[in-house]
């Protein structure tokens, strides 16, 4: 890592970082973009992203990832392998702790993402992108006609079973309570379908199936007793953990964890910015995280002049 106050320091090569580094990069930035896993973040794990524009026959996210590396590494990109562990700011200049190293920025870029939170059962792992999924605007379309649970009770569980009958034929709603943490009107709404049926109080305790999703079992959270519902896919909902614990010292985070922007992507600290699926109300999409790193990159530069 060279001894240089960097213009710009990227926590996160995801979607978010990799594009905010492109701009950051083409725009003549000394930009240093930290990630300790395999850049592209999470679409490495997507099989198919039908909904990224400009792919009509959509693109595995494996490839996807690849393809937003080199971009940004065609515009000189310079990356760290490490997870960055602390920041801290003293005056305008920005440290940056890692587990490689320190160095400085006039500028930071928080793109680390979050993570769903998983049930921890077994066959969840196993069929995860056959069946288990954890984004119904993700994958919902893939199962045209089909019969899908979802579990979870608070507000993105009953939007995603809301969401899924476009698609499906039968929702299972499951819940592990008899009552729901949504707002009214999404609960209203559920009410309303005929197509969503409410299982509670169940909790999920395996997903079956040979090479896709067949089954799942759950269990009464009251007696004990067990039952099986024939589905062709899970949908987990049960909450997502952003990855800003390095931050906790820097800014104060929102209820959930994520980090609360203006729509520069601006944080109440001045010259750090948040992009991505990190950020409070992201629709955790590609393109949402691509927009993001976009306009947070023009925000730095305009931040840094
Ligand atoms: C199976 C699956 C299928 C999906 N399908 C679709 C789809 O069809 N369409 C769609 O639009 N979206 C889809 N998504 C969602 C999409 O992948 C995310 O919305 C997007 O990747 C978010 O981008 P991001 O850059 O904000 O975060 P991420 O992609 O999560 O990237 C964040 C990066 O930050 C790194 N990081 C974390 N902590 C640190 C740290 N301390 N220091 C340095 N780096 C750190 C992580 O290793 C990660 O690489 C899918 C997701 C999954 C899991």
């Amino acid at each position: 890592m060279e001894d240089k106050v960097y213009d710009v320091v990227i926590v996160g090569g995801g979607p978010a970082g990799l594009t905010a580094a492109l701009y950051c990069c083409r725009d003549n930035m000394s930009t240093l973009l930290f990630e300790p896993m395999l850049m592209g973040g999470m679409v490495n794990e997507a099989t198919l992203i039908e909904n990224y524009p400009g792919f009509p026959n959509g693109i595995n996210g494996y490839e996807l990832a690849a393809t937003l590396l080199e971009h940004a590494k065609k515009f000189g990109l310079k990356e760290e392998i490490a997870a960055v562990t602390s920041i801290k700011k003293d005056g305008d200049i920005f440290e940056i702790s890692s587990t490689a190293g320190n160095c400085k920025s006039r500028a930071v870029i928080v793109a680390a993402g979050s993570n769903k939170v998983k049930l921890g059962i077994p066959g969840e792992k196993e069929l995860a992108g056959k069946g288990v999924s954890y984004c119904a605007t993700c994958d919902g379309p893939f199962f045209r006609d089909c019969s899908v649970a979802v579990i979870g009770g608070g507000n993105t569980a009953l939007a995603e079973a809301d969401h899924l009958t476009k698609f499906a034929s039968k929702v299972y709603l499951i819940h592990r309570r008899n009552e729901f943490r949504a707002t009214s009107i999404v609960t209203e709404r559920v009410a309303a379908n005929e197509k969503i049926e409410k299982v509670t109080p169940y909790k999920a305790v395996s997903i079956e199936g040979k090479d896709q999703v067949e089954r799942l079992i759950l269990e009464n959270a009251s007696d004990g007793s067990k039952k099986e519902l024939t589905v062709d896919a899970v949908f987990v909902a049960v909450g997502i953990s952003p990855n800003t614990d390095f931050l906790k010292d820097l800014i104060p985070l929102e209820e959930d964890g994520t980090i609360r922007t203006d729509t520069n992507m601006a944080t109440s600290v001045p010259g750090l910015f948040a992009a991505g699926d990190i950020r409070y109300g992201s629709i955790r999409q590609v393109i949402s995280a691509a927009g993001d790193g976009a306009t947070s990159a023009i925000a730095v530069k305009n931040y840094l002049s």
